[in-house]
């Protein structure tokens, strides 16, 4: 997980935010003593939060990588737009900007609707998620909560951020960190190392980043690294 700065809210939300969320009241208000109709109604209405132009909003802000593991979020043709706290315990923040992020299918069906009030999971957009995250120091594969922090650890279990296809992704990205780590040693001195560190800094703001950004801190020293 990765911190991300949030843009301001789609017109789309700013226009129709409050309309879209009275109509969804009301239509919930007239739900009792009705048939499959009007539940298809409600349901028209909840879904109007997934706009296009939210959807590219949420793209832009993430780089199209999901919130939680970071791996590119269509990579099964899907992303889906996701609702930090959950819609069926906070349905008043159905449209609300500050609630919307973007997510990977598997994050998505993992975390589903889990809601933890204490200790609530990370916001890529609001949190330090640095200071709540890091990586294993003897097998880098694995996140784990930093200081014992308990969001850290919901972040974890909630979105399941430990899967078995999630550490088989990390292990290919640090392989390949670590092959461009050997070339810029081998390249010291040499004005091509330049390309190679533009690499590394390219790699962190991709796919799987802070474990890209985990490895450098661990690996990459000044010395290495020209001014
Ligand atoms: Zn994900």
């Amino acid at each position: 997980m990765k911190r991300v700065n949030r843009p301001a809210k789609p017109a789309y939300l700013a226009r129709n935010e409050a309309r879209l969320l009275e109509r969804l009241n009301e239509l919930c208000e007239e739900r009792n003593g009705h048939g499959s109709d009007l539940e298809k109604k409600i349901k028209r209405a909840e879904q109007k939060y997934n706009h296009r132009s939210v959807k590219e909003a949420l793209n832009t802000m993430y780089r199209e990588l999901c919130c939680y593991c970071e791996c590119t979020a269509s990579t099964d043709g899907f992303s889906a737009i996701e609702h930090r706290k959950p819609r069926r315990d906070f349905p008043e923040l159905t449209f609300d900007w500050q609630n919307l992020h973007l997510s990977c299918t598997p994050c998505n069906g993992a975390k589903a609707d889990q809601w933890n009030e204490k200790h609530p999971i990370l916001d890529a957009a609001a949190d330090k998620v640095d200071d709540h995250l890091t990586y294993d120091d003897d097998d880098y594969t694995i996140l784990v909560p930093r200081n014992r922090s308990m969001r850290g650890d919901t972040t974890i279990v909630h979105a399941k951020l430990n899967r078995p296809r999630l550490k088989a992704a990390r292990r290919e990205i640090a392989h390949e960190f670590l092959n461009t780590l050997t070339k810029i040693r081998k390249l010291s001195g040499d004005p091509k190392v330049r390309a190679k560190v533009e690499k590394i800094d390219e790699m962190v703001a991709g796919p799987l980043g802070s474990l890209v950004s985990y490895l450098r801190d661990v690996h990459l020293s000044d010395e290495v690294l020209p001014s």
